[in-house]
């Protein structure tokens, strides 16, 4: 990446539209848009003229147009990366809850975004926060996130007991990529920017928190 600056307005929504039509046999699915970028901006973090600035927008059958946002540093020492997602109809607080236990859930669409907690199972929950990022993917993806935040526990366990268990959990997640055992997915999101795009999703209305 150079110091170029490109704003692809024009190609930009044929290219999504043509994602979108792909995604369902896509299993990088994350990256599966294609953004409007701007390099060679000023980063919060280190100061320096390194970062990328990426807009993207996509209409999700049954949710509605959704907005997405990150913002990534190339400075090695630094590396600040954020990226969230926002709906642009205000939605309910809402829960999504997904039973995953065939073939065809996997490609289920997910949209996450960072006030969202995600429960994988018993294996994982994935808590708002600072660190928490919003992304578009689905089942797989998030599956695949999870995967590699346990591998990347793994390594840097100690402890040969904590080790076993991370270890366990990796192999239970594979079995459930593999289609071999069930997993039950939730989503739950106060802003209501999250969802799980499927017939079999049982959706809730969460209670308001706000007074
Ligand atoms: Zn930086």
């Amino acid at each position: 990446m150079g110091d170029k600056k490109n704003n692809n307005n024009n190609n930009t929504n044929n290219n999504v539209e043509n994602n979108v039509d792909n995604i369902n046999n896509n299993t990088n699915a994350d990256n599966d848009f294609s953004p409007n970028v701007v390099t060679g901006e000023t980063c919060p973090i280190c100061g320096k003229k390194t970062l990328t600035l990426t807009e993207a927008e996509r209409d999700i059958p049954f949710f509605g147009k959704v907005y997405l946002f990150s913002m990534n540093c190339s400075n090695p020492e630094c590396k600040y990366s954020v990226s969230d997602v926002e709906s642009e109809e205000v939605k309910e607080p809402s829960e999504y809850s997904l039973d995953v236990s065939k073939e065809d859930h996997l490609n289920a669409r997910v949209i996450k975004s960072s006030n969202a907690t995600v429960k994988v199972g018993r294996i994982m929950t994935i808590t708002p926060g600072t660190a928490s990022q919003g992304y578009i993917s689905n089942i797989e993806g998030v599956l695949k996130r999870t995967q590699h935040a346990l591998e990347m526990a793994y390594d840097m366990e100690d402890d040969n007991s904590n080790k076993k268990k991370l270890k366990n959990k990796i192999k239970k997640l594979r079995k459930v990529l593999y289609g071999n055992e069930p997993i039950t997915i939730t989503i739950s999101d106060p802003t209501g920017n999250s969802a799980i795009i499927h017939e079999d999703v049982v959706k809730k209305t969460l209670k308001k928190s706000k007074k």
